[in-house]
């Protein structure tokens, strides 16, 4: 049976048991056409297919796996602290090990919660400001995406001022309505918001690189001018570090942009690959939380002692010097390389990138920076360009809108062989 023939059979198999054969949508392939590849390991740069095929990973579990798979010594922490039992229920000092480790890199932060996942997060991030602020409202971004919880998967109404509207069935249009969507990178769509709604405003949500519509870089003093909004409302910032935390540099996206959430939500790299989120804020804000303030908030497996031995050993080796320089030049190493052959085959590719993170657009553009703008790209040749890579074992996301993830076991080796491939993939186009 051939590659292509091996996944139909297993995600038919899938279907009969798992809506639409996935557990998250995006791994369906539906937006790129054809049949997704069942995974069956992961080493290093590599994932390897159910047939034993190879592929260079740039997805990296959606940005979760910034040593690669299966880095050694994550693996042997979850393996030491699984032996001594999986889940307590109970304190362990893991949990106060890893906060540590969160609130040193993010020294804005005094106390940091920890979840399951970052939908989770940011949920309970929100539930936090509307407490805090004793208001409902809150801004989000088109493009921008925080989760799947109710509030946050709204749309504009006929206009950014009017209220949200659901973009999933049931989610409550009572719900929605307390959302307002404005545009990322447009400070007077946000200006234009507070200006009507500021007195009602508990927060803004942002992701600070915007790694759902592919990979927006936030335009200068874009994040500095939500910073401004809040202070003269009252409301608060909530900067969404889910995909950009530890993954475009050691203090994440407000580091890197010298911007400051009062509220962050965290994800995918502090959990090493095993399911975490957390947030995290000043003892002023933290401390409306339960137990000590009014605003619920729990979970079973929360701080499990697996996902927290496994965020510890990755947070450790990522904190190490020159780890991000390192990244972030093989980040330049792939996205230029890529340019540069498709230029010498006459295609007009352009990229986006930050530390480890990076965003591939086929547009006569010079510069992508709004959700309009992506929406603009060229998203057929990006599905060519997706299959036919992928056909030679290189595995980009599927969807046009995704960002790509490169990790520290991307050597130069797999990067000069993606843009080889690249370079005969570029002139079949
Ligand atoms: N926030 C951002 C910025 C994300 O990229 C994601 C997921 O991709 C989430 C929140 C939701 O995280 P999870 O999928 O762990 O629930």
């Amino acid at each position: 049976m051939s590659q292509d023939d091996i996944d139909k059979q297993l995600f038919a198999n899938a279907n009969r048991v798992i809506p639409g054969g996935v557990n998250s949508p995006v791994r369906a392939f539906n937006s790129v056409g054809g049949t997704p590849v069942f995974i069956r390991a992961g080493r290093g740069a590599y994932l390897i297919g159910a047939d034993g095929k190879k592929y260079i990973d740039y997805v990296g579990s959606w940005g979760a796996s910034i040593l690669g798979h299966a880095p050694p010594e994550v693996v042997q922490a979850i393996v030491d602290t699984a032996a001594r039992g999986l889940s307590f229920g109970a304190p362990t000092v893991l949990e106060t090990e890893l906060a540590e480790l969160i609130c040193q890199s993010l020294p804005w932060l005094d106390k940091v919660r920890m979840v399951n996942s970052g939908t989770e997060a940011a949920m309970s991030a929100i539930r936090l400001a509307r407490g805090f602020t004793g208001r409902d409202k809150i801004v989000k971004f088109e493009g921008c995406y925080h989760g799947h919880a109710d509030g946050l998967l709204v749309k504009a109404g006929s206009g950014a001022l009017t209220f949200g509207v659901p973009t999933s069935a049931g989610v409550p249009a009572e719900v929605a309505k307390h959302t307002l969507t404005a545009k990322f990178n447009d400070s007077d769509s946000v200006s234009e918001i507070f200006t009507v709604h500021g007195n009602d405003i508990a927060a803004v949500i942002v992701e600070p690189v915007a790694g759902n519509m592919n990979c927006i870089l936030p335009a200068a003093g874009f994040l500095q001018h939500l910073r401004e909004l809040c202070d003269q409302h009252g409301s608060l910032l909530i900067m969404d570090e889910v995909m950009t935390g530890f993954r475009v540099g050691p203090a994440g996206a407000q580091g890197r942009y010298a911007a400051r959430g009062d509220i962050t939500v965290l994800g995918k790299v502090i959990g090493g690959g095993m399911p975490v989120g957390a947030f995290g804020a000043s003892s002023e804000i933290m401390a409306k939380l339960a137990p000590v303030g009014a605003v619920y908030q729990a979970g079973t497996l929360s701080g499990n002692p697996l996902a927290m031995a496994a965020g510890i050993a990755t947070l450790r080796t990522v904190t190490k010097p020159n780890f991000y320089p390192e990244l972030e030049s093989n980040t330049i190493r792939l996205t230029d390389g890529l340019c540069q052959a498709a230029a010498a085959a006459g295609i007009k590719l352009i990229a986006n990138r930050a530390g480890g993170m990076f965003g591939l657009f086929f547009t006569e553009s010079e510069l992508v920076d709004s959700f309009a703008a992506v929406n603009a790209c060229d998203i057929e040749m990006f599905t060519r360009f997706f299959h036919k890579m992928l056909a030679r074992g290189i595995y980009f996301a599927p969807s046009a809108f995704e960002a790509g993830f490169i990790s520290a076991a991307h050597g130069k080796d797999e990067i000069d062989q993606t843009i080889d491939i690249a370079t005969t993939v570029f002139k079949e186009l």
